[in-house]
């Protein structure tokens, strides 16, 4: 079933079960609804700034700054937030749109863990049931992101089909709010799916960028010349562009996952080595194999490897507004111990595939010339992953 809503270019739609429609209908509504309800909004505010801790700083890195002997570096501090990363901005907008729809219970996908622990932490706060679903394979990998989930009142399903991976974990959710609509809130985990996730998932990230500008323009009086984010699905990313789109002279740098290199099949590179495709509700670019199949996909950081992007980006790629390019682990790693010692920040090593381009960049800009890097979450959970790539086992 597809109709010409939420399309970026050609890329979003609805590609969705009939069974889905009727939910999805609701959801729009209530969000074109509330997203102008002066008494949501003010709700959202006071939990991101009371709550969440927002604003998040805009940081000058001057030791990085001078180091590289370019570009000026800021860096937006998403890993200040509670809970570590952007993704609690998009579980409170989400999780308070539900409750105001009467819904009682959230549904989440998780990878690694951190949009189910972000979710399970929005469901605790206001009150909510909450059911996280998450490949078998990953619910191993991740033992301590279940045990935070459980802590947090949330019950965690694991996911036997497929790979038993993130994208088995999406599809056995959108299962689910098939056969339970009325009291359930599928709670997406960023800028894909069907319309109208992609949009509301991008509003309730685009504070991100409202704030870099604010902030800069109080700190520098100007727009920074680039932007540069991490991009799995792209929340963080989109986040950071979305108030900049229409400032043509900036630029828009999203990074993807190359894990062992874009001309190896160990790399989640969308952009790079995928192509259009369906899936997940969307239309959009996906890794896939010579028969169209969603291709398995590889990044050292969980948070990026999932075989698709966003349809917002796959329409700026096309557009040209925005740049994508290729992050090896090898690039990412080194990127993610550069930041600990020069700046005393331990990046996750998702922004550490957007650290890793400035790195290369900087240098070769003017000292006149600004960049800002979305920091999208803090290192902590990736510390015994990165001692182990480097050969040292320090039994987490
Ligand atoms: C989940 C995650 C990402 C990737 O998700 P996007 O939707 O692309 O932002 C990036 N960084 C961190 C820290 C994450 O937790």
């Amino acid at each position: 079933m597809t109709n010409q809503r939420g399309r970026f270019g050609i890329h979003g739609g609805q590609y969705i079960p009939e069974t889905l429609m009727n939910a999805v209908i609701e959801l729009e509504e209530a969000y074109d609804h509330y997203k102008n309800d002066p008494e949501f909004n003010r709700e959202l505010r006071e939990l991101f700034n009371e709550y969440a801790g927002r604003p998040s700083r805009l940081y000058y890195a001057e030791k990085m700054t001078k180091d590289l002997g370019g570009a000026k570096i800021y860096l937006k501090r998403e890993d200040l937030n509670h809970t570590g990363a952007h993704k609690i901005n998009n579980v409170l907008g989400q999780a308070l749109l539900a409750k105001k729809m009467g819904k009682t219970r959230l549904i989440a996908e998780t990878g690694a863990g951190q949009h189910g622990v972000a979710s399970a932490t929005a469901a605790a706060l206001l009150g909510m049931e909450c059911v996280v679903f998450m490949g078998e394979e990953d619910t191993v990998r991740q033992a301590l992101n279940v045990y935070r989930m459980r802590l947090l009142g949330t019950e965690v399903v694991p996911v036997k089909s497929g790979t038993a991976t993130l994208k088995d974990a999406v599809s056995e959710a959108m299962r689910e709010w098939t056969s339970r609509i009325s009291d359930t809130h599928y709670c997406l985990g960023s800028v894909m799916g069907p319309h109208p996730f992609p949009t509301i998932v991008r509003d309730f990230q685009a504070v991100i960028s409202k704030e870099i500008k604010e902030q800069l323009l109080d700190k520098e009086g100007r727009l920074p010349d680039a932007v540069i984010a991490c991009v799995g699905g792209g929340s963080n990313a989109i986040g950071s562009f979305y108030h900049f789109l229409e400032d043509r002279e900036v630029k828009l740098i999203g990074c993807e996952a190359a894990g062992r290199g874009i001309d190896t099949f160990e790399t989640a590179a969308t952009i790079s080595t995928g192509r259009e495709g369906i899936f997940h509700g969307m239309k959009s670019y996906f890794c896939q194999d010579q028969y169209g199949q969603i291709a398995p996909v590889y990044s050292i950081s969980a948070g990026l490897d999932y075989p698709g992007i966003g349809p917002e980006h796959a329409h700026l790629h096309d557009t040209g507004r925005a740049q994508y390019v290729p992050v090896t682990d090898e690039e990412a790693v080194c990127a993610f111990e550069y930041l600990a010692r020069t700046e005393g920040i331990i990046p996750a090593i998702e922004s550490a595939h957007a650290i890793a381009h400035a790195i290369k960049i900087a240098p070769v800009m003017n000292k006149d010339q600004i960049i800002v890097i979305t920091i999208s979450g803090r290192g902590d959970k990736d510390c015994a992953a990165i001692a182990r790539y480097r050969g040292e086992d320090i039994h987490e």
